[in-house]
């Protein structure tokens, strides 16, 4: 459903995505293991534009969209149809929980207020925080915060969620909330590529994981296959340092 085809991405002299390719069935969850500076942020931010790609194409659905002198409509396209929650939160502070979800489907899909309002409590009711409807992002938690963050990316209906580290900037105590509701994601079969860190998360709530290094996908499988048993040796070495 979605095909991602040899993505390049050079940062001046810096190549750090090498040919990126990966498809994602309808459904599926994918996640994506590696080192630092490997470029897993890199392809994430290729795939809905937050960065030009070089080179590469992504096909969703029946569209196909070549990434080098992307349209300006093909990125909007891409934009609309994926949805991105980083590492920290960025919520609106000034403004309630509600409208931090609403804002999106308002502007960007030009709902009338009464029309988000009704699927932003929709929402809030599906990630637990319906009783903060009203509150400020900085009087609720971190785990909170991502949660709201989350649901502002699930409110426009993207064809992918893609997450970056979804839960790194959070202190322990409150990964687990965020990693329950991603679960809880997978589980109604939404489509989801997530960069993560926390491994056995990765090869419980996925169906392949993808280990990155050096801006190649090296390895790929079904989840417990590559955590559990790695072939390629950079994979085994990156998983040994973190057991
Ligand atoms: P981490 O696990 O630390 O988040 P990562 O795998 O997500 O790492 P990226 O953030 O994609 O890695 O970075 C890959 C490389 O690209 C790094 O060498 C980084 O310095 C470089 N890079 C990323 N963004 C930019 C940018 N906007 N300008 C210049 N170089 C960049
Ligand atoms: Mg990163």
């Amino acid at each position: 459903m979605i095909e991602i085809k040899n993505i390049h991405k050079k940062f001046g002299k810096n190549e750090v995505l090498k040919g990126i390719d990966l498809d994602v069935k309808k459904g599926e969850v994918i996640s994506i293991i590696g080192p630092s500076g490997t470029g897993k942020s890199t392809f994430l931010r290729c795939i809905n534009c937050l960065e030009n790609a070089d080179n590469g194409s992504i096909k969703m659905d029946e569209k196909e969209v070549e990434l080098r002198h992307i349209k300006k409509s093909d990125k909007l396209w891409l934009r609309r149809n994926t949805a991105m929650v980083f590492q920290g939160f960025y919520l609106f502070n000034n403004k309630t929980v509600l409208r931090n979800i609403t804002i999106g489907l308002t502007v960007v899909k030009k709902m009338s207020q009464k029309e988000a309002d009704e699927k932003g409590l929709e929402i809030l009711k599906q990630i637990g925080l319906l009783d903060k409807k009203d509150e400020y992002p900085s009087s609720l938690s971190g785990g909170q915060q991502q949660r709201v963050a989350i649901g502002r990316a699930l409110a426009l209906d993207p064809k992918v969620l893609l997450f970056d580290e979804p839960t790194s900037a959070l202190d322990p105590e409150l990964v687990n909330e965020v990693l329950m509701l991603i679960k809880d994601l997978a589980k109604q079969h939404k489509t989801m590529i997530i960069v993560t860190h926390e491994i056995s998360f990765a090869r419980n709530v996925s169906d392949k994981v993808c280990f990155m290094d050096g801006g190649k996908i090296v390895e790929m499988g079904n989840a417990k296959d590559v955590i559990d048993n790695p072939q390629n040796e950079r994979t085994k070495k990156f998983l040994n340092v973190l057991k």
